[in-house]
């Protein structure tokens, strides 16, 4: 059982999330979504929301699963016998960020190797941060993000 983790905020998923969930999805036998609880942000949906928004957008992939994760990502990905963890990569700006961590969590785990993957070009300037912006100021989002994100971020806001 060939197991991989993907970890991030998720808040909330987003169609670029999920473009990188179905790709990992089709090389592991198994793909974790985690969603990573950091007591320094503050994010706008509440951490069984972004779980519930995650399910919801896995419900066409029976090989990938969400859970809630505080702490190191390289000891969840040991906790779950991961051989792999995936993160996307939109741009060069991410590069050089994702590069540190890789590098980290392999000196931390010399066996666990971080994956890239490129999510189609129409999603790389996609981000939770530019959706949550959007829908703030009531622009349509349906085009980013699950019906269900869309109806949840119009509930936020005050629809
Ligand atoms: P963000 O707040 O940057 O949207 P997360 O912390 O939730 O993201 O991201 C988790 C992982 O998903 C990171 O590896 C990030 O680079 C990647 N990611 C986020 N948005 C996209 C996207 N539109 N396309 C591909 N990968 C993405």
């Amino acid at each position: 059982m060939r197991t991989a983790i993907y970890p991030g905020t998720f808040d909330p998923i987003t169609n670029g999330h999920l473009d990188i969930i179905e790709r990992a999805a089709a090389m592991f036998d198994r793909v974790i979504v985690v969603i990573a609880i950091n007591s320094n942000k503050s994010p706008l949906f509440s951490k069984d929301e972004r779980v519930e928004l995650v399910r919801d957008a896995l419900s066409e992939l029976p090989n990938a699963e969400v859970i809630l994760h505080e702490g190191l990502m390289i000891d969840c990905a040991r906790e779950h016998s991961a051989i792999a963890i995936i993160r996307g990569l939109r741009a060069i700006s991410d590069f050089e960020y994702e590069f540190q961590m890789a590098l980290m969590n392999r000196k931390l785990e010399p066996t666990i190797s971080t994956i890239f993957l490129m999510p189609h070009e129409k999603y790389t300037y996609l981000n939770s941060t530019i959706i949550r912006e959007l829908a703030r100021y009531r622009q349509n989002v349906s085009e980013f993000v699950s019906p269900k994100v869309a109806e949840m971020l119009a509930l936020k806001y005050g629809e």
